[in-house]
């Protein structure tokens, strides 16, 4: 009896793969800036069909190893309060601040930390404790950004005075501008989140691919789509051309999600971020915005370390004078210019049971993936 095959569609699987190695006359690179695509390409070993001339590195598109260590340490030191109680999403609880500790930490020292799966689960605590100050730790791009604006909404029509956001969002597209203008960037085509795309459209794109003479080709997750979205880039590629182009219209319109989209609007404003292995990346974060901004952390709590913190975390790895030196080479890893088993930690030191940086905690994170699917 002939063993099932791993692919869902594995005749077309095959025929894209073919059309891909047949359709290629030379070396080209392009990044997935996913990290939920880059899982699936290792997981469906997508990488060992393609031809060799095609070369694909992973991008930073991975919300908790994105995350600044400041906002960890932040986040921390508030969970540490005996009046708050912190929620956050289940990956940002095992992600190492500046000091190693995480949020499991704090929770293990008598914090009161809850994982929480959507904002709703964070208004229903916030409605249920009157008395205590509820911070969710709202993390993740733009396909979460929109349930974080209606928890905001929602609180301030409901009057909830108990509850405050600690917001870390990213914006994808200042990351796609920043990977392309660093000196060492080897990157000639994106295959962007399809999922993204899906609340936001492609619009933002369009001006990336002009300016820098790239395609960035809109694709899913399923082995299918990421062929084909391949196929597409290459494509582009050798005819040279650098357009967008939608290869996953069954979920992602041009135009996006116009509710979505619009709610965001009214409730953040776009605004610089440190991105952890980036650096300051202009308007890639998003902050409240008035009358929204009442439910800002900081308003709540009044001044803090958090811009001390910031600052050291953009300038280092994050250990502190006299402690070892963190061999983490997340940032190259993040950037697309090293790959997870270039570093000499990977799964010696650092393994998901006891990482050392985020990119090995989180289940988007590229060094996480090749320690599943490679070592
Ligand atoms: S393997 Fe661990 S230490 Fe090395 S880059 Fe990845 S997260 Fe950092």
């Amino acid at each position: 009896m002939s063993r099932p095959s791993r692919f869902r569609r594995p005749e077309l699987v095959h025929q894209l793969a073919a059309e891909l190695r047949r359709e290629i006359t030379r070396p080209w690179t392009l990044m997935e800036i996913c990290g939920g695509q880059t899982h699936a390409i290792l997981r469906h070993g997508l990488d060992q069909l393609l031809p060799e001339q095609l070369e694909l590195i992973h991008g930073p598109g991975c919300p908790v190893c994105i995350t600044a260590e400041a906002a960890i340490d932040r986040a921390q030191e508030l969970a540490g309060r005996p009046e708050v109680i912190l929620c956050s999403y289940g990956d940002m609880l095992r992600v190492p601040g500046s000091s190693a500790r995480t949020l499991l930490d704090v929770r293990a020292a008598g914090g009161d930390v809850r994982i929480v799966t959507s904002p709703s689960d964070v208004l229903a605590i916030a409605q249920a404790h009157p008395a205590r100050t509820v911070v969710f730790f709202a993390v993740g791009f733009e396909t979460t950004a929109p349930a974080t604006a209606l928890l905001a909404h929602q609180a301030l029509g409901l009057g909830l005075g108990n509850l405050a956001l600690l917001v870390c969002h990213g914006r994808v597209p200042p990351a796609m501008e920043a990977i392309l203008a660093a000196p060492e960037c080897r990157v000639q085509g994106f295959l962007a989140a399809g999922h993204v795309c899906t609340v936001m459209g492609v619009e933002e794109y369009r001006p990336i691919a002009q300016r820098h003479g790239v395609p960035i080709v809109v694709t899913g997750f399923e082995p299918v789509d990421l062929l084909e979205g391949l196929l597409q880039g290459v494509r582009q590629l050798e005819r040279g051309e650098s357009r967008v182009f939608n290869a996953y219209p069954r979920a992602s319109q041009d135009a996006g999600n116009g509710a979505a989209r619009a709610l965001m609007e009214r409730v953040f404003t776009p605004v610089d971020q440190h991105w952890r292995g980036l650096g300051v990346l202009s308007g890639s974060g998003l902050q409240l915005r008035p009358p929204y901004d009442a439910l800002d952390v900081e308003r709540h709590f009044g001044a803090s370390m958090f811009g001390a913190s910031m600052a050291r975390s953009a300038a280092g790895n994050g250990s502190a004078p006299g402690e070892p030196a963190n061999p983490c080479i997340s940032g190259r890893v993040l950037q697309g210019l090293a790959r997870p088993s270039d570093c000499p930690a990977f799964g010696g030191h650092c393994t998901p049971e006891r990482p050392l940086g985020a990119p090995m905690v989180s289940a988007e994170g590229a060094c996480a993936a090749y320690h599943r699917y490679r070592a």
